[in-house]
C-alpha cells in the first residue's frame, strides 16, 4: 500500500511511514491503493476506484489501542524500576495504563490467594515486561495497549 501523506510505498502492516514518520492513513493526499494524488473531500480514488481509507491518529481517542513512541523516548530502565517499586506502575508510565492496572490488581489477587507465593514471580515478570515494552518504544516501535513482553 501507499502512504496517504507522502505517497511512498509502505508495508501493508506498517503503522508509521518510514519516509515521513506519520501513520500511512493519517492524511488524504494520496490513494492508499495506487499512490495517485487525491484530495480532502474525495471518498473514492479516481484512478483505481477503491474506497479511500483514513485514520486520524492525532484526534483524541483515535488509535487509542496503540501507543506511539514519545520524543524523547521514555527510559526502559525507569519503567523497570517503577514496576519494581509497585507492580504495573512502569507499564502505566509507558502509557499502558489499563494493562498496568491489570498487573497491579491481578498481582494483589494472585498473591492473596497463593498466600504470597506468586508475588515474587509476578513482580519479576512485571519488571521484565516493563523493560521490554520500554525498549520497543525506545527503538521507535509502536506497541499495543495490551501488548506483553
Ligand atoms: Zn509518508
Ligand atoms: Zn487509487
Amino acid at each position: 500500500m501507499y502512504c496517504r501523506h507522502c505517497g511512498s510505498e509502505v508495508n501493508e502492516k506498517a503503522v508509521v511511514c518510514v519516509k515521513c514518520g506519520v501513520h500511512p492513513l493519517n492524511d488524504s493526499q494520496h490513494c492508499q491503493e495506487c499512490g495517485q494524488p487525491t484530495n480532502e473531500k474525495q471518498e473514492i480514488c479516481t484512478s483505481c476506484g477503491c474506497r479511500l481509507m483514513r485514520i486520524n491518529t492525532t484526534s483524541a481517542g483515535g488509535g487509542a489501542d496503540v501507543i506511539y513512541p514519545s520524543n524523547p523516548p521514555k527510559s526502559p530502565g525507569t519503567a523497570a524500576f517503577l514496576s519494581c517499586l509497585i507492580t504495573g506502575v512502569g507499564q502505566m508510565y509507558l502509557g499502558q495504563v489499563k494493562k498496568g492496572l491489570a498487573w497491579l490488581l491481578g498481582g494483589i489477587v494472585l498473591s492473596a490467594i497463593s498466600a504470597g507465593i506468586l508475588s515474587v514471580p509476578i513482580v519479576i515478570a512485571s519488571i521484565v515486561d516493563a523493560h521490554k515494552i520500554g525498549q520497543k518504544l525506545a527503538n521507535g516501535q509502536p506497541v499495543g495497549q495490551w501488548e506483553f513482553f
